[in-house]
């Protein structure tokens, strides 16, 4: 089969030719339909998260089982863990110090087939392409635990309008919240994109909210966001970074903390989560933005990433 391999870090996918990998145990083999690019492989890519190499990326798979009834499952970020932990015990397996990610522990969705344990596989919504319910598998996932930790908030900021934050709009808009999108300054396209799908307001990340907020997420990379965000929200509200990695957070006086506001980050996704968000879907019904790149493209994909010149979500296409 034909893989997009990360061979060193910082260096760029290489396309190879590679056997069909063999699922044991527990595991399925499916022939990948699309997988999602997330800023979590571009960090995988340039090397400013640690991984075994080789590896080929990409954990937001659609596919449909080989060899079986040809169901069509998806695959996420969480792809094992131990189940005897505190954390697994305790119905917080995505913090599970022994588990396995996808695209990072294991081989991922950049290729043309990928193996996963079944028990980490969900069945998907119908009425959406593969296509474009693959960004759900992460974006969406890992976007909607950063919702549930905002609580009850109604105004709520969303610093980097990505593909996370594209699906997180039309959740948190059907939910009766009002939506405030900060993007890079000038970002007219993802601004547009943001009023397209019933954001309030849309601006700068560095211009102050029209009114306070009562909650903010953090999805983009750039750690002098967080004292920003903060000062955005009003007393008792929640700042919520929401990526795996981030640029380091400046100094900021302890005024901007005081007040009970709350700064948290969220880590991964548990299962749960992903039947929650799944079943949620189809009712607001989520519609998802993205740009199709053949898997000989994956490296563009996580360029186009990198450049800011994405809007919604990119997906790969074997
Ligand atoms: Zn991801
Ligand atoms: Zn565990």
């Amino acid at each position: 089969m034909r893989a997009a391999v990360l061979e060193r870090p910082g260096s760029p996918l290489r396309m190879v030719e590679r056997p069909r990998p063999q699922p044991g145990p527990g595991e399925l083999l499916l022939r990948v339909a699309a997988c999602g690019v997330c800023r979590t492989d571009l960090h995988l890519r340039d090397g400013e998260l640690e991984l075994p190499l080789p590896r080929v990326p990409g954990h937001q798979i659609v596919g449909t089982v080989v060899g079986g009834d040809g169901r069509r499952l998806g695959v996420p970020w969480l792809g094992w863990t131990c189940g005897r932990c505190r954390w697994c015990r305790e119905g917080r397996e995505n913090l599970c110090p022994e588990a396995r990610f996808t695209g990072r522990d294991v081989d991922g969705g950049f290729a043309e087939y990928a193996v996963a344990d079944a028990r980490f596989c969900f069945p998907l919504p119908d009425g959406l392409p593969d296509d474009q319910v693959a960004p759900l598998l992460c974006a969406g996932l890992i976007g909607y635990r950063a919702l549930r930790m905002c609580g009850d908030a109604t105004r709520l900021g969303l610093y980097g309008f990505g593909s996370a934050a594209h699906v997180l709009t039309q959740v948190a808009v059907a939910q009766g919240r009002s939506v405030f999108a900060f993007t890079r300054a000038g970002d007219a396209p993802a601004q547009a994109l943001a009023r397209e799908l019933g954001a309030a307001w849309t601006g700068a990340s560095e211009e102050a909210p029209p009114e306070p907020l009562d909650a903010a997420i953090v999805f983009a990379p750039v750690g002098s966001l967080v004292p920003l965000a903060l000062r955005a929200v009003a007393p008792g509200g929640t700042v919520v970074c929401g990526g795996i990695h981030m640029s380091d957070i400046p100094s900021f006086p302890y005024a901007d903390l005081w007040g009970e506001r709350t700064l948290r980050s969220v880590a991964n996704l548990t299962r749960e989560d992903a039947r929650e968000f799944l079943a949620l879907a189809p009712t607001v019904p989520l519609r998802t933005h993205v740009t199709r790149y053949p898997l000989e493209r994956a490296e563009a994909a996580l360029d186009d990433l990198r450049a800011g010149r994405l809007v919604g979500a990119a997906v790969v296409v074997p």
